[in-house]
């Protein structure tokens, strides 16, 4: 069981209206790959620079992630991420981006990488997730993107959901890709571009799957306190396509996809409980396991037959 990611490894100064941080270690493939590797061993591939050192690799190695795949390329700066959240923490502000190794970066997947089970393609430039896809075996491979590239690079993005088999995406952003106000209809369309399965995210009000005909919605895990958004929808993935991998990627049965629904939100809600991976440096398998039986517990009733007036 493995699973491969492509996406950013970066530097990110967030503030939240809590807190804030100057400069933490971030990137969409680092927060999947701690997700995913409760679940599967997980290799990364992207770029870093001089800059990435030795404890931010060791933050990767604590969890067990194959780092083999990481570049560094000599004399670069790691792609740097600034964003704040007001009190509408769904919402995202970028206020600055620094693609830096990122800009001319080619992919190469070792072996071990490319003969994955499940490939994610994580937010990043449409055409090197592409590049990315065409070197890997994955028997299921899923994309998130942003609305950055709906905006620059609409057709590249087009053209990289048609070659995968679940889109992760925002439902503003599923909306903005589609021009289609209604979700079911917008990730209809999506369908007919080539994914079988699409999972819209719905920041604090959970995330809903289309497969097929079939539907299904969890909300978001109900936490109290939530200090740092940031890369929730990463750990959702890596929770989501990590139960995947462990379970029958090829051709998930309708069961396991709603499992998966379930592990996708439980590591998802960890995430946001502290700033970047903080959270995730220190959660144990035991957590995850009662957080997705109270989710279960939440979410579930018996429906008793009751005599309704005409
Ligand atoms: P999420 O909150 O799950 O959507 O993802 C947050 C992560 O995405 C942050 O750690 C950023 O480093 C990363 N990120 C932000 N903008 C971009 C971008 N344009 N391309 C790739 N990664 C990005």
């Amino acid at each position: 069981m493995s699973v491969t990611v492509v996406g950013s490894i970066a530097f990110d100064a967030v503030r939240t209206p809590f807190d804030e941080r100057q400069r933490m270690l971030g990137g969409s493939a680092v927060h999947f790959a701690l997700a995913a590797s409760f679940f599967a061993d997980v290799h990364v591939v992207g770029p870093v620079g001089d800059d990435f050192s030795q404890s931010e690799y060791e933050v990767l190695h604590a969890r067990g992630v194959d780092t083999a795949d990481i570049e560094r390329v000599p004399g670069g700066r790691t792609f740097f991420w600034r964003g704040h959240y007001d009190y509408d923490l769904n919402v995202a502000h970028t206020d600055e981006t620094q693609l830096n190794v990122f800009a001319d970066f080619a992919p190469k997947l070792s072996p071990a990488s490319r003969d994955c089970d499940v490939l994610f393609l994580a937010n990043i430039q449409p055409d090197l997730q592409r590049s990315v896809r065409r070197q890997s075996n994955a028997r299921f491979v899923a994309m998130d993107s942003m609305n950055l590239w709906i905006d620059t690079a609409r057709d590249a993005l087009r053209a990289a959901i048609a070659e995968v088999d679940c889109l992760l995406l925002n439902d503003a952003e599923l909306r903005m890709l589609t021009g289609e106000p209604s979700l079911p209809r917008a990730a209809r369309e999506v369908m007919r571009w080539g994914p079988s399965h699409v999972v819209a995210k719905q920041g604090e009000y959970g995330a809903a799957l289309f497969a097929g005909d079939g539907f299904f919605a969890l909300p978001a895990f109900p936490l109290e306190t939530v200090l740092d958004p940031t890369g929730a929808g990463d750990s959702f993935a890596g929770g989501f396509l990590g139960y995947l991998a462990a379970h029958n990627a090829g051709s998930p049965s309708e069961d396991v996809l709603r499992r998966a629904m379930a592990y996708g939100t439980a590591l998802a809600s960890f995430n946001v409980e502290e700033f970047g991976t903080e959270r995730m440096q220190r959660l144990s398998p035991d957590e995850i396991t009662d957080r997705v039986a109270e989710l279960r517990r939440m979410t579930t009733f018996v429906d008793v037959p009751v005599a309704l007036r005409g």
